[in-house]
């Protein structure tokens, strides 16, 4: 149900929904004082929700021209070193404002290279996190860390299942040297390779790997080769991410030539390509940008309904209060998001104040919550059953989404949902549209998301 022409005429700007409201929303009026009532408010709860942990570790050794991620490109271990401090610092302020009996069921270390950090330090580390917060024992934690297979070779991927590690996530992006050499990132497929047998020799749980289509000098063909690659390589993720040229927002994008990028069609084709090969390798389309082995997790949890969207895409977890920790970090506690500050200096100042690195935040209002709900539904399920939502949230549906329904009405004539008494449901072809569809139940219109902002629509 992939339809390209389709796709081209939605390709415009939007958020990608990791979050609603979108952390553009986010305003300095929200403060470590607000995060700590949310914090107390989460404890109180009848049944408080367990915690998830993001850990974030900024440096890189070499940039990606493609990047829009928050990363410090440094080869300086020092730096690495005392910045780990500043993490147990902040883990320190952090863990007390949080009732000790709430179990962290996700750990999840993002970046940057995460995998810059040392087996030691990384031990040292999780001892650190674990003495402030009650990390589930054994399989029953999901702790998961982004690799780069250019920096992490097999005795490293091994001392990482020892700490209890069970999830990797690789970074490809594509393997066609061409496309390597113009963004920066020369990486064979015998590296990968053996950080990806490496994780199945080690018993790690899960291996994702990532793609992303849209970057300069790709062909259909090259990419076809690629995802032949990966596919042989048998992950049980991969998502393929779409590229966004905004040169102007991210200084490394000015080394990409425009003129090589490809066009409009092209990148559709590409993402055609990924659709078919994928699919054709026995992978389920879970949602944007997503795809998943049909005995994964993921899938059974969107079948069975369970399926959740959070700032690392998709994931089987049910609510769990997120704590971010380390520069630039988002939290989502209760009904409030929080980001520490995203320049290093500044966060290791606060933390030097013995204050907590955060810098904005919102509380969610109660509009705020039911969109994020509706949009969660769309999000995850494709569908929303506006019947059992209205009385969830005490609402008639019809006329408080009224907007919605008439914005979502010129997407039904297109076949991109179907609209009747008390649901709506996402098209075969509307799924790969997720986002614009999403985007008629957002009330912060025309903010965009800055935490991964790959920001097209398609
Ligand atoms: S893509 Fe990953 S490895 Fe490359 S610069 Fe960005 S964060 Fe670093």
């Amino acid at each position: 149900m992939f339809d390209a022409a389709l796709l081209a005429r939605y390709d415009r700007p939007g958020p990608r929904y990791t979050s609603y409201p979108p952390a553009t929303a986010f305003t300095p009026q929200f403060g470590p004082g607000d995060y700590a009532d949310a914090a107390r408010q989460s404890n109180s709860e009848p049944i408080p929700r367990p915690l998830s942990l993001y850990v974030h570790v900024p440096f890189c050794f070499s940039p990606c021209f493609y990047c829009g991620c928050m990363r410090i490109v440094s080869r300086d271990p020092a730096r690495t070193e005392a910045y780990l401090g500043y993490l147990q610092r902040e883990a320190e302020l952090t863990a007390p404002l949080f009732d000790r009996d709430r179990e962290v069921l996700q750990l999840h270390f993002g970046g940057g290279t995460p995998n810059l950090l040392s087996p030691a330090q990384l031990e040292r580390l999780l001892r650190s996190l674990r003495e402030q917060f009650s990390l589930a024992e054994g399989s029953r934690l999901e702790a998961g860390m982004e690799l780069d297979p250019r920096s992490a070779d097999a005795d490293y991927v091994h001392a990482l299942a020892g700490l209890g590690f069970n999830r990797v996530s690789l970074g490809v992006q594509d393997f066609d040297r061409g496309v390597q050499q113009a963004v920066n990132r020369l990486q064979s497929l015998e590296q990968t390779r053996n950080v990806v047998e490496a994780a199945r020799a080690a018993g790690m749980r899960s291996v994702s790997i990532d793609l992303i289509y849209g970057l300069p000098l790709q062909t259909v063909e090259g990419f076809g080769e690629t995802l032949r690659q990966v596919i042989a390589l048998a992950p049980d993720r991969i998502a393929v991410y779409g590229y966004a040229h905004m040169p102007e927002r991210f200084r490394a994008q000015r080394r990409i030539r425009s003129e090589d990028l490809p066009d409009g069609a092209t990148r559709n084709a590409l993402l055609g390509r990924a659709v078919e090969a994928l699919g054709e390798a026995g992978y389920s389309y879970i949602g944007l940008d997503h795809f998943a082995r049909r005995s994964d997790a993921l899938v059974a949890a969107q079948q069975q309904g369970q399926l959740q969207r959070n700032f690392q895409g998709y994931s089987t977890h049910a609510a769990c209060d997120l704590i971010g920790l380390g520069v630039s970090a988002i939290s989502h506690i209760g009904t409030s998001y929080s980001q520490n500050e995203r320049e290093l200096s500044g966060y290791c100042a606060a933390l030097d104040a013995g204050r907590l690195p955060l810098v904005r935040g919102l509380s969610l209002s109660p509009d705020d919550v039911v969109r994020a709900d509706a949009i969660q539904q769309i999000m995850c399920h494709a569908r929303l059953d506006t019947a059992a939502f209205g009385a969830r949230h005490g609402l008639d549906f019809d006329t408080a989404f009224a907007a919605t329904l008439a914005q979502l009405a010129p997407l039904a004539a297109q076949d991109l949902v179907t609209l009747q008494p008390g649901l709506i449901t996402v098209t075969p072809s509307g799924r790969f549209l997720l986002r614009v569809i999403a985007r008629c139940f957002d009330n912060h219109d025309g903010a965009l998301d800055t935490v991964r902002p790959l920001s097209r629509a398609v």
